[in-house]
C-alpha cells in the first residue's frame, strides 16, 4: 500500500472501468507513460488517507479528472486548460489496484467529491464523459440538424445519449445515425433509438460515398434534407450531404477522409478520436471552401467541464447501466477486457 506524501491522497478504489486507452497502452506502450505502469484511469473510490496539507477527509467518496492544468500559462488564462502544456505532467494512472495514490497536483485540481446518491460506476465515467461534454460544446449549433456518428464504442454511445438530450438554446437533432461493424453494439444503439448503418468495412463503405443501408443521392442545395427516410424499408434514402454534424470516433484516416462528403453545406466534421503524431488525413478542399464544411477537433476537457459533467451525471441524461454494462472482480481483468473488446459490453467495472 503506497504512503501518501505531502499533498498526495491515498484512495481505496471501489470501481475502475475498462477503457480502450488502457488496452492500447498495454498493447503498444505509450511514449508519455513508460512502463512499469499500473493502468486504470476511470475510477471512483474512497479517501483512505491524505498526506500533509491535502484537505481531504478519510471516508470521502471521490472521483477525478486525469489531468491537472497549471492555472497560470496563456492557455489556462484563456480558459483553454485542456491545452495547458503541463496538464499531463503527472497523469493519474493506477486505478486497476486496491489503492491508488493521487499526485499532489491532481489532488488539488482534478479530484472531486462524488455527489450523494451517485453510483461508483456513474462517478467513474467522469473522465470520458467530460471529453464528450467538451466535444459537444465545440460543435455548437451544428448538432441541431442530422448527425452521423462513426464507430460504436463507449464514446459513440455517450455522444449519442447527450446528443439525444435537450440542450438549452439548441434544436434537438433530427436523425442520429450510427455507423459501425459490430452487430451487438449496433443492436444496443438501435434499441435506444438510433438509426444504424451496418457495414463490413467502414473505410470501404464510406469511401464509396454510400452506406449499405443508405442510398445517398444529390439534393438541391436549397433543400438539403428533402429526402427523409422511411424507417420501414431495407433501403433508406438520405442526402449525400445531409448531415450537419459528423463525429468520428474511429481515428481511422480512411474513414475521416470520406466524412466531408457526407456533411451538409456549412456543416461540421468533428475529429473526436486522436490520431498518432505524424498522421495525415486527406480532406476534400472543395468541400471546405465552396461548401464551408468545417473540420475541427476536440481534445480532453477543462476543469469547468469536469464540474459540468459531474452535475450531468447526477441527472438521468445517461443510462449508466447501459454504458457500464458488466461488473467483474479485478482478478478477472483479462476476461473483462475481452468482454469490452468483443462488443459484449461497452465498459466493464473492475472491482478490487
Ligand atoms: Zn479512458
Ligand atoms: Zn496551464
Amino acid at each position: 500500500m503506497p504512503e501518501p506524501g505531502p499533498g498526495e491522497v491515498l484512495v481505496r478504489v471501489k470501481a475502475a472501468l475498462t477503457c480502450g486507452t488502457d488496452a492500447k497502452i498495454a498493447r503498444r506502450g505509450h511514449p508519455k507513460f513508460p512502463f512499469p505502469l499500473t493502468l486504470g484511469h476511470e475510477w471512483a473510490g474512497v479517501v483512505e488517507r491524505a498526506g500533509a496539507g491535502a484537505a481531504w477527509e478519510p471516508g470521502t467518496r471521490v472521483t477525478s479528472a486525469v489531468s491537472a492544468p497549471c492555472g497560470a500559462c496563456p492557455a489556462c488564462a484563456a480558459g483553454r486548460e485542456n491545452l495547458c502544456a503541463t496538464a499531463f505532467e503527472t497523469p493519474l494512472f493506477g486505478a486497476f489496484a486496491d489503492y491508488l495514490l493521487v499526485p499532489e497536483r491532481i489532488a488539488k485540481r482534478g479530484l472531486r467529491r462524488v455527489p450523494d446518491g451517485m453510483s461508483d460506476e456513474a462517478a467513474a465515467l467522469l473522465d470520458p464523459l467530460a471529453s464528450v461534454v467538451r466535444a459537444l460544446k465545440r460543435v455548437g449549433s451544428a448538432r441541431g440538424g442530422d448527425v452521423l456518428v462513426t464507430g460504436t464504442g463507449p464514446i459513440a454511445a455517450m455522444l449519442f445519449f447527450l446528443l439525444r438530450g435537450k440542450d438549452e438554446g439548441i434544436d434537438a437533432p433530427g436523425r442520429i445515425v450510427v455507423v459501425g461493424r459490430r452487430p451487438e453494439r449496433l443492436a444496443f444503439f438501435e434499441a435506444n433509438g438510433a438509426e444504424v448503418a451496418r457495414v463490413h468495412s467502414m473505410e470501404q463503405a464510406l469511401g464509396a460515398g454510400a452506406l449499405p443501408l443508405f442510398t445517398f443521392e444529390e439534393n438541391p442545395p436549397s433543400s438539403p434534407r428533402v429526402a427523409r427516410p422511411t424507417r420501414s424499408g431495407v433501403t433508406e434514402r438520405a442526402g449525400a450531404r445531409s448531415f450537419s454534424l459528423v463525429v468520428d470516433t474511429t481515428g481511422d484516416p480512411g474513414v475521416i477522409a470520406a466524412l466531408p462528403g457526407l456533411t451538409a453545406d456549412g456543416g461540421t466534421v468533428l475529429l473526436f478520436a486522436g490520431l498518432p503524431e505524424g498522421a495525415h488525413v486527406a480532406v476534400e478542399a472543395h468541400a471546405v471552401h465552396y461548401r464551408e464544411v468545417s473540420v475541427i477537433g476536440s481534445f480532453h476537457y477543462t476543469p469547468r467541464e469536469v464540474d459540468e459533467t459531474l452535475a450531468l451525471l447526477s441527472t438521468d441524461a445517461l443510462p449508466v447501466g447501459g454504458i457500464v454494462s458488466a461488473r467483474r472482480p479485478l482478478a478477472e481483468w483479462e476476461a473483462a477486457f475481452a468482454l469490452a473488446k468483443d462488443g459484449t459490453a461497452l465498459k466493464v467495472a473492475l472491482v478490487p
